[in-house]
């Protein structure tokens, strides 16, 4: 007789009994918009989570149905994650920075029947809501301020709830979350996350070798809550009964670094403009904070050497990490391999830099003009991914076929080479990648190198036309506030590190570069405002 394990589903609604039974204490902390903290537990937490479900249900909310938050990172929005989910709904975060026009195409396109939203948000739904049909919007009293006319109150939503409600049982192939791609040229495409992918998602970043989240670490995820999940760590966080500190609105240097110091952080996560900030900061003001030796993920853009260094020197790690909203977001994490153990500390920390290897259960390769590129470092293809967080296709009538392949990748747009430990390092998007006499040139790479003098503050590479090379890198840079450097400086500081052909002759001051509402370079923005470059 054969035996057979339990086919249980992987669903996220016994996360919250676990927390109910396991670490009822535990603290989620949240920063309010007056900048107090608000502490609750996670017992307080589940118990709220579950009372939201019952009032939705009773509210008329049916499997399926998408209900969006417009919400900062707090203990309320948690309850989102968890108790939209488990009423069956689809939890569909609203990226509040985004033009009016995307967010209201977004709201349709999803066919949101009810929002969530903090009060202090509101402004922000003024400039859509004519446009959209809602049909109940639940306002976060997150002021303070009593709750506006014409607007229900969550806290009241939550009061209503009939008490005996039972969570519905649910499939792990039912969809528990909807987040929309950033999209810079096109309509944003909509990624719809099953409940089997969030939980196998928060696994596979709880392993000691991708993000460590466990029970004993306090997390506190800089990346909003908006942003494909906050990469998973709520999710994660509730699984492992991590305590939680989320930050609201507050997300300048000095508050966070006041928080990390405060609730004693010992992981947290976000894009690099946000840690060359916090760098900053420290390198201005080395002992003004007593933080404990933190976790720093860095992801969204490539996180230059120069600020892994830096943080190193305060005693704080960077991991960096690469993912997409199509892939939940963690596909790659990069820490050192014990190959490198006897390597230079320059050959250490360009490994650190790169985006690393794939977690377990997801496949990479980097297909190039004639298939599957070698392993070997050097060759640059597309990156293509599989996996079981991985999308399989767009939500609703945004098909994209040309993103996934005939044998079943998701093909990434991201240029990247692998090395023979499977380290991902990523070169380029493809439609960033700048070709002058036929050759490539990274444009990260030139970034990453810019970034390490002294001088310059940020900078971003973009291919302008060139009547004899047909492209040549032209690099925008944003000096430190009272920094001064020639274009002859930042050439020279280039010339040692490139090859000749790579080195930008043009460079373009500038006060700032335009920026997604996710805080990437918006390059398209830049090669429009720079189309006429006048060569000498
Ligand atoms: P999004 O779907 O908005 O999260 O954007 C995903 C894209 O961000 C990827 O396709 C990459 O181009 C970029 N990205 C994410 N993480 C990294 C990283 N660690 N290094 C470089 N680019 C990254």
């Amino acid at each position: 007789m054969h035996g057979s394990m339990m086919t249980t589903p992987l669903t996220l609604t016994p996360f919250l009994e676990r927390a109910r039974l396991l670490f009822s204490d535990r603290e989620i902390v949240s920063r309010l918009p007056s900048k107090a903290l608000h502490r609750t537990t996670y017992g307080d937490f589940a118990r709220r989570s579950l009372q939201l479900a019952a009032a939705l249900t009773a509210a008329g909310l049916r499997k399926g149905d998408r209900v969006a938050t417009l919400m900062w990172n707090h203990s309320a929005h948690l309850e989102a994650y968890f108790g939209i989910p488990a009423a069956g709904g689809v939890l569909h975060t609203l990226n509040l920075r985004l033009h009016p026009d995307q967010l209201a195409w977004i709201i349709n396109d999803a066919a949101d029947r009810f929002l969530i939203v903090d009060d202090v948000l509101l402004p922000i739904l003024a400039k859509v809501q004519d446009r959209v049909k809602l049909e109940k919007i639940f306002v976060v009293a997150s002021s303070g301020a009593p709750v506006p006319p014409g607007f229900e109150s969550y806290e009241d939503l939550l009061s209503s709830a009939p008490s005996g409600f039972t969570p519905p049982a649910l499939a792990e192939s039912d969809v528990a979350g909807l987040c929309y791609t950033s999209g810079t040229t096109g309509n944003p495409k909509g990624v719809a996350y099953t409940h089997r992918s969030t939980v196998l998602h928060c696994l596979a970043v709880s392993l000691a070798d991708t993000l460590a989240v466990s029970g004993r670490e306090t997390v506190l995820p800089v990346v909003p809550m908006f942003h494909v999940n906050a990469w998973g760590l709520p999710f994660a966080a509730v699984m492992v009964g991590a305590k939680l500190v989320l930050p609201g609105p507050h997300l300048d240097a000095e508050s966070l670094l006041e928080l990390f110091e405060k609730e004693q952080v010992t992981l947290t996560a976000g894009v690099p403009t946000i840690w060359m900030g916090i760098l900053a900061a420290l390198e201005q003001a080395p002992s003004r904070w007593k933080l404990q030796r933190m976790r720093m993920v860095v992801g969204g853009s490539a996180v230059p050497e120069s600020v892994i260094r830096g943080f190193d020197r305060h005693g704080q790690t960077v991991v960096h990490a690469w993912g997409m909203t199509e892939t939940s977001p963690v596909g790659t994490v990069s820490h050192l391999s014990p190959a490198l153990a006897n390597a230079s500390e320059d050959e250490r920390y360009q490994a650190r830099a790169r985006q690393g290897t794939p977690v377990p259960l997801v496949e990479i390769r980097a297909v190039g003009d004639t298939g599957p590129v070698a392993w070997d470092g050097q060759s640059m293809g597309e990156l293509q991914v599989r996996g079981p967080w991985i999308a399989g296709s767009y939500f609703g009538g945004s098909q994209d076929p040309d993103k996934f392949t005939a044998d079943g990748w998701f093909r990434t747009g991201d240029v990247v080479t692998i090395d023979r430990h499977g380290c991902v390092k990523i070169t380029d998007r493809t439609k960033d990648l700048i070709k002058s006499g036929g050759e490539w040139i990274s444009s990260v790479d030139l970034e990453n190198a810019l970034i390490g003098h002294p001088a310059v503050k940020e900078a971003c590479v973009i291919a302008v036309t060139h009547p004899k090379w047909a492209e040549r890198p032209l690099a925008a840079v944003v000096l430190k506030p009272g920094a001064q450097a020639t274009a002859a400086e930042l050439r020279a500081f280039l010339e040692p590190r490139f090859a000749r052909w790579w080195v930008p002759e043009a460079y373009a001051f500038v006060a700032e570069i335009p920026k997604t509402s996710a805080g990437k370079f918006l390059k398209s923005a830049l090669r429009d405002q720079f189309k006429d470059w006048k060569w000498d």
